[in-house]
C-alpha cells in the first residue's frame, strides 16, 4: 500500500472563469513545481482524476442544474436563463466547457475516495477539490459543483462509511453542511471567519444540525484579525473534541488557504504556522481513529503567489511523511514564477516575522474566541 497519492490531471486546470477571477486553478501548477523542485513528489505518486458521471453528480445535484451547466458551457444557454442557477453570475461567470472541468474536479476527489476506500493508498489529496459553496441547485461562491459533497454520498453508499468532514477555509463550508444537516451520519466541522463581514454570512454556532442530525454540525466563527495562536487553539481543542465525539470512519478535510494575512478576500491575520499545523494534526487523527483513512481536498486560497504553493506543499510533504520543508525556496523555483508574479515572492518555506504590526485588539479578539470555542462545544461536553 502507498503512503499517499496525488490526484492530478491537467483537465483539472480548465476549471477557469477568466484572467481576471480571483479563483484561479493556476495554483496548482506552482503547488506542484514547487514540490518538484524540492523533489518531494514522486511521479509514481500521481494519480489521474477521473470525471465524474452525471450519476455521480446526482447525488449531490438536481438534474435541470447539471442540463444547464452543460448548456453553459456549450454556448445554448438562452440570456439569463443561468441567472437563477447562480450561473452567468459575476461570481461565477459562464466559461468553456464548465460542465466539464467541473465534473473533473469532483471526479478527482472520487478518484481520492477510491484510492483509500480500496486500500491502494492511506491518504489521498486532490487540491483541485474542496468546492464548499456548490449547492443542489445552485452554482455559488466560485463553486459549480460541490465535490465534498458527492465524494461524501459516494462514501456512503459505495462504502457504508460514517464521516467527518473538516473545512479550515476562512469562508464557512455551507454547501456541505447543508447537505448533511439532518444526517447523523455524517458530522461536518468548519472553522471560519465570522459570517458578520464576510461571505457567506452563516456559520454560526447555533447551527447545529436539525432532526436526527442535531448535533452533528459544529461550527467555530472566529473574529476578523484573528492571529496564529487563537486560530490553533480552536482548530487543536475541535478536533480533538469532535474526533472522539463523533469516532468516523473516514476524514475528509477541505484545505482553503485564505485564511492568511496575505489572503486580499478575508480579514484573518494567519501566517504559514497554521498550514504547518493543520494537516499535522489532522494527520494523527486520522491514524488515531480511523486507520489512517484521510483524504484531503484544497479549497479557497486567493493570494496564489505568496500562500497557496508554500501551504499546499505542506499538506503532501505531511501526508507523505517527509520533513516540514525549511529555510530557503528553491531558487529556480522563485527564478522562473517571479517575473509572472505581480508581487514580491517570500523566498522562505516560513513567513519573515512580523508579518505584520501588532494588532491592538489581540486581547479582546482572543477572548471572544474562547468563549465562542466553549459554547460551540458545549452539546459534546454537556453529553459527557
Ligand atoms: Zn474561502
Amino acid at each position: 500500500m502507498k503512503k499517499a497519492v496525488f490526484v492530478y490531471s491537467p483537465e483539472q486546470l480548465g476549471y477557469k472563469f477568466s484572467d481576471t477571477h480571483p479563483f484561479n486553478h493556476k495554483r496548482l501548477t506552482l503547488t506542484m513545481d514547487l514540490l518538484r523542485k524540492i523533489n518531494a513528489l514522486d511521479e509514481t505518486a500521481i494519480i489521474p482524476a477521473r470525471i465524474a458521471t452525471d450519476e455521480e453528480l446526482l447525488l449531490a445535484h438536481e438534474a435541470k442544474y447539471i442540463e444547464i451547466v452543460k448548456k453553459a458551457g456549450h454556448g445554448e444557454l438562452r440570456e439569463n436563463q443561468g441567472e437563477p442557477y447562480g450561473i452567468g453570475t459575476e461570481d461565477t461567470p459562464i466559461f468553456e466547457n464548465m460542465h466539464e472541468a467541473s465534473a473533473q474536479l469532483v471526479g478527482g476527489t472520487l478518484t481520492a475516495v477510491d484510492a483509500v476506500m480500496q486500500g491502494h493508498a492511506e491518504h489521498a489529496l486532490n487540491l483541485g477539490g474542496g468546492l464548499h459553496h456548490g449547492f443542489q441547485g445552485r452554482a455559488s461562491g466560485f463553486c459549480i459543483y460541490n465535490d465534498s459533497t458527492v465524494a461524501i454520498k459516494y462514501l456512503q453508499q459505495k462504502y457504508g462509511a460514517r464521516v467527518l468532514y473538516v473545512d479550515t477555509d476562512a469562508h464557512h463550508g455551507d454547501g456541505v453542511q447543508w447537505s448533511f444537516y439532518d444526517d447523523p451520519d455524517v458530522c461536518t466541522l468548519s472553522i471560519h471567519e465570522t459570517g458578520r463581514y464576510l461571505f457567506p454570512g452563516t456559520g454560526n454556532i447555533t447551527e447545529r444540525g436539525s432532526g436526527a442530525g442535531y448535533g452533528t454540525s459544529f461550527n467555530f466563527p472566529i473574529d476578523a484579525f484573528t492571529e496564529d495562536e487563537s486560530f490553533l487553539t480552536i482548530y487543536e481543542q475541535a478536533m480533538r473534541e469532535v474526533f472522539e465525539f463523533f469516532k468516523p470512519d473516514v476524514v475528509l478535510t477541505q484545505n482553503g488557504a485564505d485564511a492568511h494575512f496575505f489572503d486580499p478576500l478575508t480579514h484573518l491575520y494567519g501566517t504559514m504556522n497554521i498550514y504547518e499545523e493543520i494537516p499535522k494534526l489532522a494527520h494523527k487523527l486520522a491514524h488515531e481513529y480511523c486507520g489512517g483513512k484521510w483524504i484531503a481536498v484544497g479549497g479557497g486560497g486567493y493570494d496564489i503567489w505568496r500562500v497557496v504553493p508554500r501551504a499546499w506543499s505542506m499538506i503532501w510533504t505531511e501526508m507523505t511523511d517527509q520533513p516540514l520543508p525549511t529555510g530557503a525556496l528553491p531558487k529556480d523555483w522563485l527564478n522562473r514564477w517571479q517575473p509572472e508574479a505581480p508581487v514580491p515572492l517570500i523566498t522562505t518555506w516560513q513567513d519573515p516575522t512580523p508579518l505584520y504590526e501588532a494588532i491592538p485588539r489581540k486581547a479582546e479578539i482572543e477572548e471572544k474566541n474562547a468563549m465562542m470555542l466553549d459554547k460551540a462545544l458545549h452539546i459534546i461536553r454537556n453529553t459527557k
